[in-house]
């Protein structure tokens, strides 16, 4: 069986993609999963070189026929999404419901598909990856993780590959949720700031609800030990392990301004030993659970 680890953050900017990737470089024989699919950023250091790309669609975009349309306004004022302006309809606005082709007394108006975005299936130095992109202003981002994740694990199956690590969205939305349920182990980067202890204690309260194993990193640990000790004395309450703490470091930056991952950029930084501790770690565990 596949066991999908996923690595989220209550929070942008934990510093969890670049962790995300050093745990990819160490291991080789997995299949990586981007489901930040709002905004993509894993491919910057995995430089992924796409072998599949297709629409992704997800709902459907009203259109009207003005050939038939008599404007007698009927599904301007139906519309609760305020998106017709017959002749014209706002793809944006446009929710797909339907509800104007069911009441224009023409048949003028059709629904189509709706493209939300664009699913990728590449190669990286590191292995196989699926990614994606959702477009902007589109919604859906559920049903786009869903996806990138039906993908990853149907890959792994094929070529008999154990894990699928995936990078997660930030947040606590509709794009983590569709992340979180059903992982094998989630494990959540945060830093000793406020709205990061904040934020953490809301991812945690989803896996709880959603029964994942949780796991805690602490980034840039020495900035705030006060805060740090608060984090880990909430995760030993909680009865949750704390993978591991990282001190702060700009080598972080540098190896994302590089485009590099961190294991590449500096292989024997006492960072980067950490982090394959920590990872060794999740590899048993991951076996533990399947
Ligand atoms: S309901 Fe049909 S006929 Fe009436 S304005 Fe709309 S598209 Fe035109
Ligand atoms: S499909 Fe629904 S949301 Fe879109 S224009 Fe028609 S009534 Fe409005």
């Amino acid at each position: 069986m596949v066991c999908e680890v996923a690595i989220v953050s209550g929070k942008g900017g934990t510093g969890k993609t670049t962790i995300a990737a050093s745990f990819v470089a160490f291991s080789g024989n997995l299949v990586m999963a981007d489901c930040d699919v709002d905004a993509p950023d894993l491919h910057i250091l995995l430089k992924p070189d796409v072998k599949h790309s297709e629409d992704f669609i997800s709902s459907k975009v009203a259109r009207i026929d003005t050939d038939s349309c008599t404007n007698c306004g009927l599904c301007q004022t139906s519309c609760r999404f305020d998106a017709v302006d017959p002749p014209e309809i706002n793809p944006i606005a446009c929710e797909g419901c339907g509800v104007c082709e069911y009441i224009c007394p023409e048949h003028a108006i059709s629904m189509h598909d709706k493209v939300s975005g664009e699913l990728f299936e590449s190669k990286t130095s590191f292995g196989h990856m699926v990614h994606a992109r959702l477009l902007p202003g589109e919604g859906n981002s559920g049903k786009l993780v869903t996806e990138v994740r039906k993908r990853s694990v149907k890959f792994a199956e094929n070529k008999k590959n154990r894990l699928v690590l995936i990078d997660g969205s930030p947040g606590i939305g509709c794009p983590v949720i569709a992340t979180v349920t059903g992982l094998c182990l989630g494990i959540v980067v945060t830093e000793p700031t406020f709205s990061g202890i904040h934020d953490m204690k809301r991812v945690l309260d989803l896996m709880k609800e959603l029964r994942v194993k949780p796991l805690v990193i602490i980034n840039k640990y020495d900035l705030n030990i006060v805060n740090s000790q608060s984090i880990e004395r909430f995760c030993q309450e909680q009865d949750i392990e704390i993978l591991g703490t990282l001190p702060f470091n700009p080598i972080m930056t540098e190896s994302m301004i590089a485009g590099m991952t961190l294991p590449e950029f500096s292989p024997q930084h006492e960072l980067v030993k950490n982090l394959e501790r920590m990872w060794k770690r999740v590899e048993n565990i991951a076996s533990e659970r399947q």
